[in-house]
């Protein structure tokens, strides 16, 4: 008999990819199950991100399936955890940063430093704001 583990639909992913289904375990067991930078709970989109290759990484196309390829990198996670990080999409969107030169990356620092955030306030009718007095 078949034991229902969850309510909630699985995806289309979850119950024929043994793969996905690894990459979820090692995110929880190595990483928190979070991203590193934003702290957002694993799901989908998440990657594992090399801090640096080195010259005996393989690279996808040494690999006839992107299968394989996932199969080898989360064997080499496995064996060197301290090598990677776990992004989420967004976050690992922030790692083309890197490949700036410097000048595009202090530009980029200058802008961010000179941006205040929007301050989130709860909208409310202020009672002493000016009466709206139509043109007679
Ligand atoms: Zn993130």
């Amino acid at each position: 008999m078949a034991v229902k583990t969850h309510s909630k639909k699985p995806s289309k992913h979850s119950k024929v990819d043994p793969v996905l289904i690894e990459k979820k375990k090692i995110a929880i067991e190595l990483y928190y199950g979070v991203c590193y930078i934003c702290r957002k709970k694993y799901g989908k989109g998440f990657l594992y991100h090399h801090k640096e290759y080195e010259d005996e990484d393989l690279k996808s196309d040494d690999f006839a399936s992107t299968i394989w390829y996932h199969c080898y990198l989360l064997e080499l996670i496995l064996q060197q955890p301290e090598r990677f990080r776990l992004f989420c999409r967004n976050c690992h969107f922030l790692m083309f940063i890197a490949d700036y030169e410097e000048e595009r990356q202090a530009r980029l620092w200058e802008c961010i430093k000179e941006t205040k955030p929007r301050k989130h306030v709860k909208k409310r009718r202020n009672p002493q704001s000016p009466q709206f007095t139509p043109v007679k």
